[in-house]
């Protein structure tokens, strides 16, 4: 039966990579809506090309601009806007399926509102998840809907792990590979005075600027094993983080009897995707077929705590519980925010997220509403603790030297 889409974050990296691979199979998918914040542009083209029912853009006037080109163009697809229509989209009848690939906690309330609603949901918004972690595995679990990972190492390990789930008794960890990013081998002290550009400049993948920055910092890697936690329900002392600068192994499960499974491919996300989207199928993907013998060599290494402090801060709001990981996600995405906009430095994201933990006391997340509180209060401290930085220009020397 053909699957029927809403593609949540469709002008994104994950989101164009999704239609590649929907362009390909045009016998398996359809789309039912697609959403974008504000490139307009981007998605009226998107709109000509797949006819969806609804498109959900950011605000009004965008959506009046959307809304005026298609019409021109002879396109039928009804043009919505704001956060209860992304909500709709997300739960719609008409569509089976969910691609969760909106940035940042402005996808949780879709994301989960399609778990609710019992649809097959393909997360790559990781943040979504880590901000909510039980509640929105509760909301799958309650509701019958199926969770299957787009992000590339979680959907390596979901290859990788026995399809039965009495079995995952012979799992003794799993390994999650990180590239190491584009700083992986910089001299630490050089990292003050980075811009947005050169981190964003990631040696292996072609992303959004929000995570090409967590992957510089590794807070990338820190979310995923918060991830990792959630969709496999392992302690986060059986989630092992391993330095593969090739990104050619995605990630492994180890077994009790000594058994490492990997899973290999080139570096493109329509893998996973086309994995996830087809699953349990497999289909063509326009990824191109690895060549071993030309990557020659595959490499590993520990990951360096000090170099990565983001990495060590996620990991430590895993073991803390409650609202920690919350608050961690939302001064990340804060600091993040504020190195792009070039008013902090590269290294003042980890002090900012550090000061925030330490400054906000860690509560139940219980409900929703704990998570959301702690999503805003965690906010309001990162934005105090940047205004701080960039108005004593002697703590952050890069700010100053970028204004000049
Ligand atoms: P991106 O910045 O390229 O795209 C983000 C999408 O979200 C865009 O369509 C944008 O319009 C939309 N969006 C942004 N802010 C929004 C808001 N406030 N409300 C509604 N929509 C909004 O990001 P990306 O690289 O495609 O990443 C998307 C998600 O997938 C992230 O959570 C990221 O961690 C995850 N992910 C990405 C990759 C990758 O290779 N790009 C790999 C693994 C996981
Ligand atoms: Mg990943």
């Amino acid at each position: 039966m053909q699957k029927r889409l809403t593609l949540l974050g469709s002008t994104g990296s994950i989101g164009e990579s999704t239609l590649d691979v929907v362009a390909r199979h045009p016998d398996r998918f359809s789309v039912h809506a697609l959403t974008a914040h504000r490139n307009g542009d981007k998605l009226v083209a998107q709109c000509l090309r797949f006819q969806p029912a609804v498109a959900v853009v950011g605000d009004a006037d965008t959506a009046a601009r959307v809304e005026a080109q298609l019409r021109a163009a002879g396109c039928k697809t009804h043009v919505q806007h704001g956060e209860q229509a992304l909500v709709d989209a997300a739960s719609a009848p008409e569509c089976d399926t969910v691609v969760a690939a909106i940035v940042g906690a402005a996808g949780l309330a879709p994301t989960l509102a399609a778990a609710r609603t019992g649809k097959r949901i393909l997360l790559a918004n990781k943040e979504a998840l880590v901000m909510s972690g039980q509640i929105f595995i509760d909301a799958v679990r309650d509701n019958g809907a199926v969770l299957l990972p787009v992000d590339s190492e979680h959907n390596a390990v979901f290859q990788c792990l026995p399809r039965e789930a009495a079995m995952h008794g012979g799992v003794s960890k799993i390994i999650l590979t990180a590239s190491g990013g584009p700083f992986r081998t910089r001299e630490p002290s050089s990292l003050v005075s980075v811009t947005p550009d050169e981190a964003c400049k990631h040696p292996n993948w072609a992303m959004g600027r929000k995570i090409s920055v967590d992957s510089a910092t590794m807070m990338n890697k820190g979310l995923e094993v918060i991830e990792a936690h959630w969709l496999f329900d392992l302690p986060g002392s059986r989630i092992e983080v391993l330095i593969h600068p090739q990104s050619v192994i995605h990630s492994m499960v180890s077994y009790a009897d000594g058994s490492v499974l990997a899973q290999l491919g080139n570096p493109d996300m329509r893998t996973p995707i086309a994995h996830a989207l087809a699953f349990p199928d497999r289909v063509e993907s326009g990824v191109a077929q690895l060549d071993l013998a030309q990557i020659a060599s595959l490499t590993f290494e520990k990951p360096d705590f000090e170099r990565f402090p983001c990495l060590a801060l996620a990991i430590k709001a895993l073991e803390a519980g409650g609202i920690a990981s919350a608050a961690l996600n939302a001064a990340n995405e804060i600091a993040v925010e504020a190195f792009l906009a070039r008013r902090i430095g590269f290294m003042a994201i980890a002090d900012v997220v550090a000061r925030v933990l330490d400054a906000l006391p860690n509560t139940s997340a219980a409900t929703l509403d704990h998570v959301l509180a702690a999503d805003a209060s965690a906010r309001r401290l990162a934005n105090g603790f940047v205004d701080k930085l960039t108005s004593s220009p002697a703590s952050n020397p890069p700010v100053e030297r970028i204004a000049h």
